[in-house]
């Protein structure tokens, strides 16, 4: 409340454009910024995702180099402008209620009947900086949306990896193997998984993750995420 109220008296200037928000739900960005986020509507691999610079190939070369243990990954938009700017508020600046309308975008994907949501997990240490595990945060919006159960302990992340950022795309499978772990296997068995995941960059965390998670005996495993790192 007092957050609020501190917005209304001062209200934050926009990130983006530097205007002042009004919109609490969406402060510190304004609606006019909001309004460019846009999904992403170009050539992607059908599979992962990942954006393609022309429609001739459906599936991208990592995945027909190394198939993925999910059925199928997709992003809603593109990690840039507004929307990278929310993420990051979210992510590193604590500014949850952005969850709300992050998963709102995310919810305008069709997604299959699935079983249980399961978040990426972050490693506990990242939890305890952080106080929250932005992932989380979205996964629980959209099971209580779809009508599925949220799972947040069945896969955790046991091993404190560095940042991926800066890494190429072999140094991050590197990076990230043997990092997650399941516990209580029973709730994931036989199961239909949505895996949520707020950004996606060379897909190496999720194609670990469900690789785990199908290892453990997950019937079939569909990713999800808010964007999709733009390749340089
Ligand atoms: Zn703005
Ligand atoms: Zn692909």
């Amino acid at each position: 409340m007092l957050n609020g109220l501190l917005n209304l008296l001062f209200p934050q200037a926009c990130p983006v454009c530097r205007k002042p928000s009004s919109e609490h739900s969406i402060a510190p960005i304004c609606a006019e910024c909001w309004r460019t986020i846009r999904p992403y509507r170009s050539p992607a691999c059908r599979r992962c995702g990942a954006p393609l610079v022309s429609d001739a190939a459906a599936t991208c070369g990592d995945c027909l180099r190394d198939e993925p243990s999910f059925e199928r990954a997709v992003n809603f938009g593109l990690y840039e402008g507004a929307l990278r700017d929310a993420i990051n508020l979210l992510k590193y600046r604590g500014i949850r209620r952005l969850s709300g309308p992050l998963s709102g975008m995310m919810l305008r994907m069709e997604f299959p009947d699935v079983d249980a949501v399961v978040p990426v997990p972050l490693h506990e240490k990242r939890l305890r900086q952080r106080e929250f595990n932005q992932s989380a945060l979205l996964a629980a919006s959209i099971a209580r949306h779809i009508g599925a159960t949220l799972e947040t302990g069945c896969l955790v992340k046991i091993r404190d990896t560095p940042p991926q950022v800066g890494l190429r795309s072999r140094e991050r499978i590197k990076n990230i193997k043997g990092a997650f772990d399941i516990r209580r296997a029973d709730r994931i068995r036989g199961g239909r998984i949505l895996l949520i995941d707020d950004v996606v960059t060379t897909g190496a965390t999720v194609r670990e993750c469900s690789r785990v998670l199908k290892k453990a005996g997950a019937r079939a495993i569909h990713v999800a995420a808010l964007a999709h790192g733009v390749r340089d």
